[in-house]
């Protein structure tokens, strides 16, 4: 993946946006191949970072690793969503990012994760 400095934008049709990333929530995925709701075809990621200590915990019947934030990005058509206060489940611990205070910006998890 190669990132440049354009603009990111929220995605134009955020139910539908919403509709998709929820669905890799819950079937556990970070990243969707061609299934970007906004263009069509572009990759949607998703990257975690935890904030402060890890703890485990079950909510909803998912195990968590602590609280954090999360980002949706498609590098195609470049839509993202942020989102600032998340509980981290387990099954994302793989791409959990390094805390760096501050950045928001997709590119920059998309750099911390290898993606
Ligand atoms: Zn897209």
């Amino acid at each position: 993946m190669t990132l440049d400095n354009g603009t990111w934008n929220w995605p134009d049709d955020h139910a539908a946006w919403r509709r998709v990333c929820n669905a890799m929530h819950e079937e556990q995925t970070v990243t969707h191949e061609g299934g970007c709701p906004i263009c069509g075809t572009g990759t949607l990621q998703l990257a975690f970072t935890i904030d402060g200590p890890e703890r485990r915990w079950v909510e909803r019947g998912v195990t968590m690793c602590g609280t954090g934030r999360y980002w949706e990005w498609c590098e195609q058509c470049r839509s993202y969503e942020y989102y600032c206060r998340s509980s981290v489940p387990e099954w994302a611990r793989a791409h959990v990012v390094t805390e760096n205070e501050g950045w928001r910006d997709p590119r920059q998890a998309a750099r911390l994760i290898g993606a």
